[in-house]
């Protein structure tokens, strides 16, 4: 899952990305509304967290902007003012959900694959994908209900193919939830990562549309003959 945060307070947006890549989310920080704009139109994310203090510009008008220009992410609002109406306010605008600081790291994760999940119209935890199993809250994944180990990359590649089930992803978009554009990667890392999701889940978990980037097959080890 690849988070957009737009947090000016650079102490709690140190801690929120910590805390989210521990738990196997890849989160992209900026501090202020320009480049949040900027950063949607460059990536492909799956949930925006959204403060809305701002230094540039309040985060509810920035909302409301975005959702008039049809951005369709589920936002997660992050906010100090404990008022009532500030939360109204903030789910009118378009936020889906809303946490008031202080908040516990694990509650924001479960809050963020809950809106991923909704998102995605699924309404349970697990997504079943033919003989592949995989539930987003504990990260763990089953072939055959076999446990299958996946660590952080592979997992992060796994979450942004089933979240986008009919969508082809450019190598960009996959490097983006895998990494963040923050983060230089070599042009090799995405293929090794690609190969071994292929080698634990099957070979045509992970489809190669030629010219055009990746979609989700179906899942499965080839049957030997
Ligand atoms: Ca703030």
């Amino acid at each position: 899952m690849h988070v957009l945060l737009v947090e000016d307070d650079a102490l709690i947006a140190s801690g929120i990305v910590a805390g989210l890549n521990a738990m196997s989310l890849t989160v992209t920080h900026v501090a202020d509304a320009r480049s949040a704009e900027a950063s949607l139109r460059m990536g492909h994310f799956d949930v925006l967290i959204l403060d809305l203090g701002l230094p540039d510009e309040d985060g509810i008008r920035l909302l409301q902007r975005l959702r008039q220009q049809g951005m369709e992410l589920p936002v997660l609002i992050l906010t100090a003012r404990d008022a009532v109406t500030d939360r109204v306010t903030g789910l009118q605008a378009g936020g889906d959900d809303y946490l008031l600081k202080p908040f516990d790291l694990r509650e924001l994760a479960a809050r963020l694959h809950t809106l991923v999940r909704r998102a995605a119209g699924r309404s349970v935890n697990i997504v079943e994908h033919g003989p592949l199993r995989f539930d987003p809250g504990t990260c763990q994944a089953w072939l055959d209900s076999e446990p299958v180990h996946l660590p952080r990359r592979e997992l992060a590649l796994l979450q942004v193919l089933l979240n986008n089930p009919t969508r082809v992803l450019s190598s960009d978009n996959l490097k983006d939830a895998l990494y963040g554009f923050s983060e230089d990667v070599e042009s090799n890392a995405l293929n090794v990562h690609i190969h071994h999701l292929r080698r634990k889940l099957g070979n045509s978990i992970i489809e190669t549309v030629r010219g055009l980037g990746y979609r989700l097959g179906p899942a499965g080890r080839e049957v030997e003959s």
